[in-house]
Parts: structure tokens; C-alpha cells; sequence
């Protein structure tokens, strides 16, 4: 079959799959927009979520670079897909991290509590993601899992509710995303050749991304307000 690589408009991805119209658009203008955003509001951005708000750059630009650019090598593309996977993760654990280890009293938890249910598990789990060992899924679904629950819960039962309503609808944004590309629905339809349930999935997480930074950024205000 004919491939087109014209940059940004080729239709087969380097091992051969379809590539629909619309993948990588919204990830290409959403990093464009964001860090945008990041350089007019850095300084009034709490300490807590500069480091997720950098890895939210970095998973934007490894999601356009792995769709928008027209790989030869299937290698490099393997490669981009694997920096990108392991940016979630990294978002999730910053997300996590950072308000435990930065803010006052009542949003710190304990360290042994913050490297059992975050550091360690998105560790694990971005290099398992990293090395290619076993279902990526399953590494980025895990390790996310055991922060997200577990540091939700830290934050309804000790912190603030309006905390913990942050990190819920940020977690279900991410996790509805997750489910979609997991259960893959419509993937025969003729419109998935346009616009698909992996868009479907970046339209769901770039709503995460807006969540989950306005959440920390509460946080981040909330933890040390006087
Ligand atoms: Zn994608």
C-alpha cells in the first residue's frame, strides 16, 4: 500500500498501523497553548505543581512528536512511544510527590508513606515502562492506581475535601481516557479513520492536564495559606 510521509500528514505509522487524520493534532496545539501558558504563569505557579507542569510539557511534546512526525524506524518510534508512557507516569508521581514533600504540616505525609505509595510504585513502573518490560498498561495503570488511590485518600481524610474533589475528577479524566484506549470502542467504524477512540483518549487527558493542574495549583495555595 501507497504511504504518504508528508510531515504531520502521513497515513501509516512505522510498524504499518493506520494513522487517522486528527492523531496528534490536539496534543500538537493543546503542548503549543500549554507552554504558553507555562512561560506567562510560571512565577505565579506553586512550588507543588512546577514539577508536574514540566512533565505535562514533556508527555505533550513526546505524544506530538510519536504522531505528528512520519518515523522511518520503527525503533525510534518505539522509542518516542516509550519516553511519552513514561511522562504519564511522571506527571502522576510529580502530581502526587510534591505536595507531600513541599507544603505545610497538615498537607505533608509521612516519607515512608510517600515512598511506599508513590515514589516507589511510579519508579517501578516508569522503568519497567522505560526497559519494555511486560504490558505497558498494566505498568502505567498500576503504578498510577496505587498513588492515585492511595494519595486521594490521604488528602479526603487529613487535607481538604476540595482537595481530594480535585484529585478525583483529575484521576477519572485520566482514568476514562485509560478505559477508552483500553477497550478500544469503534476501532472499526469508518470514522476512526478520522477522528477515533485514541483521540477520543488525548480529548479526555489534555481535560486531565487543565484538571490537574488547577488542582495543584489549589493545593499548592491552600497548603500554605496561613
Ligand atoms: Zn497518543
Amino acid at each position: 500500500m501507497r504511504r504518504t510521509k508528508l510531515l504531520f500528514c502521513h497515513d501509516r505509522h512505522a510498524d504499518g498501523t493506520p494513522r487517522p487524520l486528527c492523531r496528534g493534532w490536539l496534543h500538537g496545539i493543546a503542548l503549543v497553548l500549554f507552554v504558553r501558558y507555562v512561560v506567562d504563569a510560571w512565577h505565579a505557579l506553586e512550588g507543588a505543581a512546577r514539577p508536574a507542569v514540566v512533565a505535562i510539557v514533556w508527555t505533550l511534546a513526546c505524544s506530538s512528536l510519536v504522531h505528528l512526525v512520519p518515523w522511518a524506524s520503527i525503533r525510534v518510534e518505539e522509542l518516542v512511544t516509550r519516553l511519552d508512557r513514561a511522562g504519564i507516569i511522571a506527571i502522576c508521581g510529580a502530581s502526587f510527590m510534591f505536595p507531600q514533600l513541599v507544603e505545610r504540616g497538615i498537607c505533608r505525609a509521612t516519607p515512608l508513606f510517600s515512598l511506599a505509595t508513590v515514589a516507589l510504585p511510579c519508579i517501578v513502573g516508569a522503568g519497567r515502562v522505560l526497559l519494555g518490560h511486560g504490558n505497558d498498561s498494566y505498568s502505567v495503570g498500576i503504578s498510577m492506581g496505587i498513588a492515585a488511590i492511595s494519595t486521594t485518600g490521604f488528602l479526603a481524610c487529613y487535607v481538604d475535601t476540595q482537595a481530594a474533589a480535585w484529585s478525583i475528577v483529575t484521576v477519572l479524566l485520566y482514568g476514562t481516557g485509560m478505559l477508552v484506549y483500553a477497550l478500544k470502542p469503534f476501532a472499526d467504524a469508518p470514522f476512526s479513520m478520522v477522528f477515533g477512540f485514541h483521540e477520543i483518549m488525548h480529548c479526555l487527558v489534555t481535560a486531565g492536564f487543565v484538571s490537574n493542574t488547577m488542582g495543584l495549583q489549589y493545593i499548592g495555595a491552600f497548603c500554605h495559606a496561613p
